[in-house]
């Protein structure tokens, strides 16, 4: 069951029968920032499937830039907050989509409380955001997800008892198995929409594999509605990864299949480079194809004949390849912009 209430940010819906969003974090300070390169970058993370983009706001002075993003950003925008209640008042005032507080951090009640008010004024959406680090005194000397949840569902009443349910619930650790219980346990409680994620989750092959395991048995039995893969690097990666874990469950159809050989010794192609160029523009496509790229012209066609598009070649040579026909001799130099005319054209 995925969840049964939904939250609106902007035009976006999370929650009930929409699709699992797919979120990634600014990953750095946007004071003195040029705000057209991040509204730019915002709109590739957008092509290649991003829903929701998080900024931290750390300081006042981050409300001009901030506001000035949020005007112009193509996807939801949310507001990271940290302890200060007048950052978060301000934050909404400047035009976030949604706020992410954990009310622990936020001090008295009335704070929070002030913080919703505004909130729903603006008609604005919060997330609940807590981490197995920041929770408050565990008096019933719960278990670390279950102390998660039944902080989260004291946070919620509050919420509704102030008439606000424009809410999300995040409940992340760096361990797996918290993640997972926080996230069941969760769930069979609560109709609340639930953000996954798998905090500090490491380098990019180390991440994908412990936030596809975590994230994928969750969304395999209908829990969550929106994930993040943490990622420590780049956050395009982010985006691809996360979308790669909604395509394998199947729920995500369509986009770019970038498939491409482990290379072996019999490989002279460059295919590694190959690969890192022209992931994240495939990626950004609005194409329901295959595209292979493999490391040898010896078994590399034959391997890639069920491909839509196949890339290889012997040395600094290269072989466009259509339906598993050759149509184009070229250079690696010329491969990329080759094969993006002939899907274009397809
Ligand atoms: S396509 Fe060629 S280089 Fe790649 S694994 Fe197969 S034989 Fe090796």
């Amino acid at each position: 069951m995925f969840s049964k209430k939904t939250c609106k940010v902007r035009d976006l819906f999370i929650g009930g029968d929409n699709p699992v969003r797919v979120q990634t974090m600014y990953d750095s300070s946007i004071l003195n920032a040029d705000i057209d390169t991040i509204v730019s970058r915002i709109g590739k993370l957008s092509a290649m499937g991003c829903d929701l983009i998080r900024f931290s706001f750390s300081s006042l002075e981050d409300a001009n830039p901030f506001s000035e993003i949020a005007k112009r950003s193509v996807m939801p925008v949310v507001a990271d907050i940290h302890f200060d209640y007048r950052l978060a008042i301000k934050a909404l005032e400047c035009g976030a989509d949604k706020i992410r507080i954990n009310p622990g951090n936020i001090g008295a009640h009335w704070k929070t409380k002030e913080v919703v008010a505004a909130a729903k004024d603006l008609g604005r959406a919060i997330r609940i955001g807590l981490n197995s680090g920041s929770l408050p005194k565990n008096e019933k000397n719960l278990d670390k997800a279950s102390l998660m949840v039944d902080t989260a569902l004291e946070y919620l009443d509050d919420f509704e008892s102030w008439g606000f349910d424009n809410t999300v619930v995040s409940l992340k650790a760096s361990d797996v198995d918290v993640t997972l219980d926080a996230a069941r346990r969760f769930a069979s409680l609560s109709d609340y929409p639930l953000h996954l994620g798998v905090t500090e989750a490491g380098s990019a092959i180390v991440s994908s594999v412990r936030s596809s395991w975590a994230l994928g048995n969750l969304l395999d039995e209908h829990i969550g509605d929106t994930i993040r893969v943490s990622i420590t690097g780049d956050i395009e990666d982010e985006v691809i990864a996360a979308n790669e874990i909604l395509r394998t469950l199947g729920l995500k159809k369509g986009g770019v299949r970038l498939v491409s050989c482990p290379r072996c010794g019999r490989h002279t192609f460059d295919s590694r480079r190959m690969v890192e160029i022209l992931e994240p523009r495939l990626m950004s496509l609005d194409k329901d194809i295959t595209v292979a790229v493999m490391g040898c012209q010896v078994n590399g066609p034959g391997e890639a004949k069920d491909a839509d598009y196949a890339l290889t070649g012997i040395g600094r040579k290269a072989f466009l390849y259509a339906k598993g026909e050759l149509i184009k001799e070229i250079t690696i130099d010329n491969a990329e912009e080759a094969l993006f005319e002939a899907i274009e054209n397809g």
